[in-house]
């Protein structure tokens, strides 16, 4: 449905909660960062390190939310296409429930209703969050954890490496455009994270091909453009043996191909 990630574990209790843009900043010359707030986020629930929800938005041409809160799935493919909303999946960034607040960090990309609507969202924009829910579920027994990431998946890695114990080893390969979507972070001691800029040639899936994985039962979690994470997979099973149930390698967006509802 829509491109909804259909994965084991990803079950949470995501419901609809209506909010409005407080605030946006330029993160990087691709990602604009919104801030959604509002009495609706309150009982936002922190279900997890990746945790993602459904953004959805007013109608091509409108202002005005056309969901409330007994919004269901079922019930926005029966609607008219001019009162349907629009929307795609973002991944929360950061969650400040004290001050009932959520960060998306959205690519900004050619013919994107979401991307669009972020690149010229502005304080009062009405919007709702369909979620949360989560696909980073590592086994109990894992020692450590590869982490891989696109331009898109970017936000979620940062916020696993942020809610992640300092003790545990993660090894994290991020594929982002040039220097200037490397972002400054600190991680802990235990981080191994690695920038692939596309300006250089170079390839997450290169790099993944030739690391070295500590010892031990481990996990891999990546998120990416259809081919470019169905290649991670394949590297991750085939190059590192990691079995199909320590892996949640999930397609975040299709080339040439709208997945977000329009
Ligand atoms: C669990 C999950 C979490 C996600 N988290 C994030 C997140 O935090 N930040 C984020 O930016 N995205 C995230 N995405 C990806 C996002 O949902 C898709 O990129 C979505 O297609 C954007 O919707 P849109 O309306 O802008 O474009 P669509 O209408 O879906 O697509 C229009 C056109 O744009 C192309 N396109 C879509 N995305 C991109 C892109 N990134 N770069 C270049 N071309 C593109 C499509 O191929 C299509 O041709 C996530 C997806 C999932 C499943």
């Amino acid at each position: 449905m829509f491109g909804m990630p259909n994965k084991r574990g990803a079950e949470t209790f995501p419901r609809v909660h209506l909010c409005e843009v407080v605030r946006t900043r330029q993160v990087t010359p691709m990602v604009q960062r919104v801030t959604l707030g509002g009495c609706g986020l309150a009982g936002f629930p922190a279900v997890g390190a990746d945790a993602f929800a459904y953004l959805l938005l007013p109608p091509a041409g409108r202002s005005d939310l056309t969901i409330g809160l007994d919004f269901d799935w079922a019930h926005v493919r029966s609607m008219a296409k001019d009162e349907r909303p629009r929307g795609a999946y973002y991944s929360v960034r950061h969650h400040r429930p004290e001050r009932l607040e959520i960060d998306l960090d959205v690519v900004l990309h050619d013919d994107g209703v979401a991307s669009g609507w972020a690149a010229a969202a502005a304080p009062g924009d009405k919007a709702a969050l369909w979620g949360p829910r989560v696909l980073f579920l590592p086994p109990t027994d894992a020692a450590w954890t590869l982490l891989v990431a696109d331009d898109t998946a970017v936000p979620a890695m940062l916020s696993i490496l942020d809610h992640w114990p300092a003790d545990h080893r993660v090894v994290a390969v991020a594929e982002v455009a040039d220097a200037a979507e490397v972002r400054d972070v600190r991680p802990g001691p235990c981080v191994d994270l690695r920038w692939a800029r596309r300006d250089r040639g170079e390839r997450a899936a290169d790099v993944v091909r030739t690391l070295r994985l500590p010892p031990g039962p481990g996990y891999a979690w990546g998120g990416g453009e259809h081919a470019w994470i169905q290649e991670l997979d394949a590297l991750a099973a085939d190059v590192h043996g990691i079995d199909a149930d320590r892996r949640s390698f999930t397609s975040y967006w299709r080339r040439n191909q709208p997945t977000g509802l329009r």
